[in-house]
């Protein structure tokens, strides 16, 4: 799983299968069911630590047409007044939505800019910065269950709170409809610039990683934690704390999962043990406790 990861890092997976179609995917899932066979989906990785020992079961990626994305309603034709509607495939890069929008002059994705994940992910992590996140922007989604069955919910349904949303359980986000504001074109695009370059100035973004690795504690800064415990620059192995951004842990080239899990170890408990905090993953750990069959 290391070259589905942005962070490097991941064992086998059983079983990959692309998915490229609604129906596919439906048959997919009615076959997964029938045989008892495990799966989880991956977007594009960029939050998750694969276990060295890989992933059991099938590993379902999206593609095809759930890479579309479409105006569906503008402003005032049905979206209300002040709102257009965007229908995005859960396999839509946040980027090139992001992109998309300020193409059409729409207004509330802008702090997505530099979020390198799809839209699945990002609605089932409920991706957020600089004080924005995306569930309040999310009108309506489209699930598929474990049956092959498709689902609707509303946005609010879903209870987005800090860096979840609480999907059905054992269900694939298929795509999502957004609500957006109609703005000004060339300030949506300064606002996205000065993101991007706020972005480039405090974070390592050429370096493999998967982004924040902590959750922020309530009314603190995990990386100021994660630094004041002296922290910066600590590594196991090739697995080190950012030295640009002490939340980020950085693969310097041949980490495995095992020493980005001894290194989160060694933070959490580093950091408890100077302030009582305790830092809990915002990443998603997957394979072994996640086995399933
Ligand atoms: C340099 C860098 C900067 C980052 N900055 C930010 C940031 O500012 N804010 C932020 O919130 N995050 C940030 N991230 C983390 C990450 O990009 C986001 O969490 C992103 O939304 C994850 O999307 P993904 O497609 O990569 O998900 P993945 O990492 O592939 O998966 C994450 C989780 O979502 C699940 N999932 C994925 N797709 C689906 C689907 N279709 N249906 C159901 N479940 C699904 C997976 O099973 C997994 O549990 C950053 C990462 C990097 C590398």
């Amino acid at each position: 799983m290391s070259q589905f990861s942005t962070l490097r890092v991941g064992g086998p997976a059983e079983a990959i299968v692309p998915v490229a179609t609604v129906a596919e995917l439906s048959r997919l899932m009615g076959w997964l069911q029938k045989n008892e066979i495990g799966w989880q989906v991956v977007g594009r990785g960029s939050n998750i630590l694969v276990s060295d020992s890989g992933l059991a079961g099938v590993t379902i990626f999206l593609e095809g047409e759930f890479r579309t994305m479409e105006k569906v309603a503008d402003a005032g034709e049905g979206a209300g007044e002040e709102r257009a509607l965007i229908r995005a495939g859960a396999a839509c890069l946040l980027p090139g939505l992001v992109a998309y929008c300020t193409s059409q002059g729409l207004s509330g994705l802008e702090f997505a800019v530099g979020i390198p994940g799809s839209i699945g992910g990002a609605i089932v992590m409920n991706a957020g910065a600089w004080g924005s996140a995306i569930g309040p922007l999310v009108e309506s989604v489209a699930l598929m269950d474990d049956s092959g069955t498709l689902l609707t919910r509303k946005g609010e349904s879903l209870e987005f709170s800090y860096r979840q949303a609480a999907l059905p359980p054992r269900t694939i986000l298929v795509e999502a409809t957004l609500s957006l504001r109609p703005g000004d074109r060339d300030v949506i695009k300064k606002t996205c610039r000065q993101y991007q370059e706020k972005r480039r100035a405090t974070q390592p973004i050429a370096e493999p990683s998967i982004g924040s690795f902590f959750k922020n504690p309530p009314g603190e800064s995990a990386g100021r934690l994660i630094e004041k415990a002296g922290l910066k620059g600590f590594a196991v192995g090739d697995a080190r704390v950012s030295a640009l951004h002490a939340n980020f842990f950085i693969n310097e080239g041949s980490a495995s999962a095992a020493d980005m899990l001894n290194l989160m170890h060694h933070v959490q408990e580093t950091v408890y043990g100077r302030f009582g905090v305790r830092l809990e993953p915002e990443v998603c750990i997957m394979g072994e406790n996640q086995r399933k069959k």
